[in-house]
């Protein structure tokens, strides 16, 4: 019988689990502080757990953490890992450090099958659900990774913080997803305060309800267009789930989030989205006006603009910087909290939207890409994108 991986458990279930080996409750617990407080893989080495419960541990099950492949370290500091998780799919996890923080970026799935335009993931198509082992095991296998070199004592973490920003979307893997945010906030794990937990989403609005109920931790949302046509475009999810029931899900969502926001990230694309009359219709939509919103509902938010990185064949460029500036200043005159993310760890392939492993594609998405390029909506990107480039090929 194949060895039971205990990444795969938040306490409640390794406790019903190690309730079937006969142990009470208090040794499950002792169990799970070995494993994500103390990085520990060697059952002999719990030295608390009685020597037969040891054995028998030893014997039916491991801790197992995806495998490295490659390590890779930015003059930033930003740490990035490849991991094989099998069938030819390599994952990525990044870490960047900040002066007060450390924030680890997990990936959810091994691709994605959203298809963001912008997303170089994206492109790569989707193989399969990452399982609960594989997602928490990229943080237990970064924490105790930095921990010596970063010179840490004993109870110090080196992360402090985590955005579920990586490879996939979280919320399509959600049974998976929700025992590993279980372990992390757990006091006995690794005990993250969930306003230091993101789960971003590109509008599942559904499973945003779900996860409001089950486990509301920081919620970022992928906007990257504040109407129904561009969105369309972009984000494909959102003929699903248009902009009025993203906006309400938001809304609804912090009665029990942990911060009194929701942070919306926009990708600047040049030429596409980053014009005045898209941060216009940007600020209407969160102030509860124009056509994509709900008349009157205003979302308490956030607004990050990141700078797009390119990536060969995406078609797309990144808004020059002035007006990237611009357009956050016409939303900070409107009252929006606005940053623009820093570019971090470029140099070694970690920064956002550049995530790509290596993915075995089971959802052919070059041919779905190819019909999305000949859809409609994608002909309004495509012709201002051509535009743009024409403006920049005038010196605008
Ligand atoms: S932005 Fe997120 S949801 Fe969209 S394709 Fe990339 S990984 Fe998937």
């Amino acid at each position: 019988m194949p060895a039971v991986n205990l990444l795969e458990f938040d306490r409640e279930a390794l406790t019903a689990w190690c309730a079937g080996l006969g142990e009470k409750p208090f040794r499950a617990q002792q169990l799970f502080r070995w494993i994500h407080q103390r990085g520990e893989r060697d059952f002999t080495r719990m030295s608390d757990l009685a020597r037969a419960l040891r054995d028998k541990l030893a014997s039916v099950a491991e801790v197992r953490a995806p495998t490295q492949v490659s390590e890779h370290r930015s003059a930033d500091g930003t740490v990035k890992w490849l991991f094989d998780v099998g069938g030819g799919n390599v994952i990525e996890t990044v870490f960047i450090p900040e002066e007060d923080r450390g924030t680890l970026c997990i990936s959810s799935q091994a691709g994605c099958a959203v298809g963001c335009r912008f997303c170089s993931t994206g492109h790569q198509g989707f193989s399969r659900n990452l399982t609960t082992a594989e997602i928490l095991g990229q943080l237990w296998h970064a924490e105790h990774a930095l921990h010596g070199p970063l010179g840490l004592a004993a109870g110090e973490r080196a992360i402090t913080n985590v955005v579920m920003m990586g490879m996939g979307e979280p919320l399509q893997n959600y049974a998976a997803l929700l025992p590993a945010l279980r372990v992390m906030l757990d006091d006995h794990g690794y005990g993250l305060s969930r306003r230091r937990v993101t789960v971003s989403t590109s509008g599942m609005t559904r499973m945003i309800d779900r996860l409001r109920e089950d486990c509301p931790v920081a919620l970022a949302v992928s906007l990257h267009a504040a109407t129904n046509a561009l969105r369309d475009a972009l984000v494909p999810l959102n003929r699903k789930h248009d902009l009025a029931d993203l906006m309400q899900a938001c809304h609804d969502y912090l009665a029990r989030a942990p911060r009194d926001f929701i942070t919306f990230e926009y990708c600047m694309l040049d030429g596409v989205n980053d014009s005045p009359e898209h941060a216009r219709e940007l600020i209407d939509l969160v102030h509860g006006r124009g056509g994509a919103a709900v008349a009157g509902l205003r979302v308490p938010c956030k607004i990050n603009l990141i700078p797009f990185n390119p990536f060969p064949g995406s078609g797309l460029a990144c808004s020059p910087r002035a007006r990237v500036q611009d357009f956050a200043q016409q939303l900070r005159t409107a009252g929006l909290v606005t940053t623009i993310r820093k570019t971090r760890g470029d140099d070694i392939d970690a920064a956002c939207g550049q995530l790509a492993g290596a993915v075995s594609d089971r959802t052919n998405v070059r041919v779905r890409l190819q019909r999305r390029r000949e859809d409609p909506a994608q002909g309004v990107l495509a012709h201002r994108a051509a535009g743009a480039a024409v403006r920049a090929g005038a010196g605008e």
